[in-house]
């Protein structure tokens, strides 16, 4: 059974003060979700100006003694894990640190600082770097599962930069298990499931091979990870997803994925810094336990200014209240562009 792509084309008309009250005509669109069926839209095409970033100002203004996570103050001001999860306290790999969250947003809920130094932008994380990071937090996620086997979904999520709501600047990651999946991923994995029964086929494996044949949002591949760009992104700026062929949950990546993973992030970083777009959400979406039905993905979102000039955020009532999201880049275009830094 074919995936649907729905989109539905709007267009409006005014008269344009731009061009003397001539008419013309706008386009917009609407698309739903291939999986869960949510609503998107797709409009505002004013194009991408943004202004560079002065990192060197950011920097100075929280470095050092305004840091928690910089290693002056990272051992006498975050917590440590019971004896009973990890003897040693913080778990430590690489230049990568795990220790358990302040301010925990479930029973296991910890950071992973990724780097010794106060590290900006993106762009300056190596691969090596990048992977001890998610490899330290799968870590902390196989220590978790052998004291408390059914701890349900194991998350792991990055919010970079005080635009995409990090409240330290320093890298870190968050790291968490619930037995709540949270409304995105419950409604993906509910709808996989129901895919897979309807079909009997896998709703990922189907997915990726229409959007390789279609190449209208396959950017490419990395060892077992197919990069494309979501039909529906979440960003106004844009998304990029990344699907593990035939894992489900993080802690049965090895390090090879973890490494072909950040290879595909740097590349993204690479292409969101050539827009000046600087900070991100990642978010991975992994099943509660192995699921044929279900391919863990991991979907990266752009964030910056609406409007830098007056500090306008990228989320208004219509993202907030309806919860609805609109991008005002075309995904396909996102693609094309991203296509380049993968080839
Ligand atoms: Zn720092």
């Amino acid at each position: 059974m074919a995936i649907d792509f729905h989109r539905e084309k709007k267009q409006t008309v005014y008269l344009d003060p731009r061009s003397n009250f001539q008419e013309r005509t706008i386009e917009s669109e609407i698309r739903l979700d291939p999986l869960t069926g949510f609503s998107g839209r797709v409009a505002h095409f004013h194009g991408l100006t943004l202004p560079d970033m002065d990192f060197d100002a950011l920097r100075q203004a929280t470095e050092g003694q305004f840091c928690p996570f910089c290693p002056e103050n990272l051992a006498q001001v975050t917590p440590k894990f019971p004896k009973r999860l990890w003897p040693q306290g913080r778990i430590e790999l690489g230049n990568a640190i795990v220790f358990p969250n302040l301010s925990p947003y479930d029973a296991f809920s910890a950071v992973t600082v990724l780097t010794r130094d106060h590290r900006m932008p993106a762009t300056e994380f190596s691969v090596e770097e990048l992977a001890d990071g998610l490899e330290a937090s799968v870590t902390y996620f196989r220590a978790v599962q052998q004291i408390e086997p059914q701890v349900g979904y194991c998350l792991l999520n990055w919010n970079y930069l005080p635009v995409a709501g990090a409240s330290q600047v320093h890298p870190h990651m968050q790291v968490f298990a619930t037995n709540t999946a949270g409304n995105v991923l419950y409604a993906e994995l509910e709808a996989s499931t129901r895919y897979a029964k309807q079909t009997g086929r896998s709703f990922w494996a189907e997915y990726l091979e229409q959007e390789e044949a279609a190449r209208e949002r396959f950017v490419g591949r990395l060892g077992n990870i197919t990069w494309l760009v979501p039909f529906v992104p979440f960003s106004i700026f844009m998304d990029a997803e990344a699907v593990f062929e035939g894992k489900s949950t993080l802690t049965q990546l090895q390090r090879t994925d973890l490494i072909d993973f950040a290879e595909g992030l740097k590349r993204f970083f690479a292409y969101m810094a050539s827009q000046h777009l600087y900070g991100f959400n990642l978010a991975f979406y992994p099943a509660e336990k192995e699921d044929e039905s279900f391919w863990l993905h991991a979907r990266i979102s752009a964030r910056g200014w609406l409007n830098p000039a007056v500090n306008t955020p990228d989320v208004g009532t219509i993202r907030h209240l309806y919860n609805e999201p609109y991008t005002m880049i075309y995904p396909e275009q996102t693609a094309e562009a991203l296509r380049s830094f993968f080839t």
